[in-house]
């Protein structure tokens, strides 16, 4: 029995509604996933409804960014209580933030002569959820679309990545800050794909901030990664995860990975409901 702990739908920058990711769950043979979008909770309460209809356990989740050094730092929280007040306060906060930082690089786009409106931005939103936000993977659609841009690889590399002529990077809130807003809406803050940053030296104090657990497996972490992080997680006694960081399918490309195919035992989801407690 297996679970796959960190995937993305429409509430962020996910391809697929929440029901869909559950329904991909249960077509992967997993008995749980986990609902992990960007700075949003949007997403849970569909995915347990389609858990409960088809038999799949949904692990409400959210994956905060935050900022150190001018480095991205994702801090993935499960078990949060998604209808706490104060947490869904400083989530609009976040995507305030987000907002502005959107503009920021449309602002970026139209002195390079790539004019982008926030409404056309926007409209990448379909449906009816609300509190969903927008990232850089919506600008990099409408890129493609325009023929501006081959593929996403590309967008990121020319514009949106950190190397990119677009890219800004307004501060965010610190990765202990956001483990401290995990732990205080009941939730295990776990550091997301650690491989990605190399800020290792981050890791003791956030440990220290309350850190429960840390994403030893994800598609872009190199066996070396794993093994590295699997000796952390053991060093300071952390819970060991794994994620496909699923987006669904854009372009013709799955960036990431497909659902299901990074996953840790059952087991794993219990000691996530216990260190939540
Ligand atoms: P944002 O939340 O706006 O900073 O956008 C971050 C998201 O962009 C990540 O979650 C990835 O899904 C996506 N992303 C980052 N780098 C790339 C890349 N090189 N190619 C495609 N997607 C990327
Ligand atoms: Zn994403
Ligand atoms: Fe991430
Ligand atoms: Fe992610």
């Amino acid at each position: 029995m297996k679970a796959d702990l960190h995937s993305h739908t429409t509430a962020s920058d996910g391809v697929q509604k929440p029901s869909v990711n559950v329904k991909l769950a249960k077509e992967a043979g997993l008995k749980a996933v986990g609902i992990t979008d960007h700075d949003t909770v949007a997403g849970i309460e569909e995915a347990f409804r389609a858990g409960r209809e088809i038999g799949i356990e949904v692990v409400p989740g959210i994956e905060i960014s935050t900022s150190s050094g001018g480095q991205d730092i994702h801090m993935l929280g499960y078990y949060i209580n998604h209808r706490d007040e104060s947490f869904l306060e400083k989530l609009r906060e976040l995507r305030d933030v987000r907002e502005r930082r959107n503009e920021m690089m449309l602002d970026k786009l139209a002195e390079l002569g790539i004019s982008i409106t926030m409404e056309e931005l926007k409209a990448r939103k379909k449906g009816e959820m609300k509190e969903r936000n927008i990232g850089r993977p919506h600008i990099a659609e409408i890129l493609i679309e325009r023929g501006i841009v081959g593929s996403l690889e590309e967008a990121f590399e020319l514009f949106l990545g950190r190397e990119g002529k677009a890219y800004v990077n307004p501060e965010r809130i610190s990765p202990e800050e956001a483990v401290g807003m995990i732990i205080a809406a009941g939730g295990a803050p776990v550091l997301a794909h650690p491989g990605l940053y190399r800020q290792d030296e981050l890791i003791p104090q956030l440990v220290r901030a309350g850190l429960k657990g840390i994403e030893v497996y994800h598609p872009d972490h190199s066996e070396e990664d794993e093994a590295r992080y699997l000796a952390t997680a053991e060093r300071f006694g952390l819970i060991v995860t794994a994620g496909s960081d699923f987006h669904g399918e854009r372009n013709g490309r799955v960036f990431h990975g497909k659902l299901g195919s990074k996953t840790v035992p059952y087991e794993t989801v219990e000691q996530l409901r216990e260190a939540a407690k």
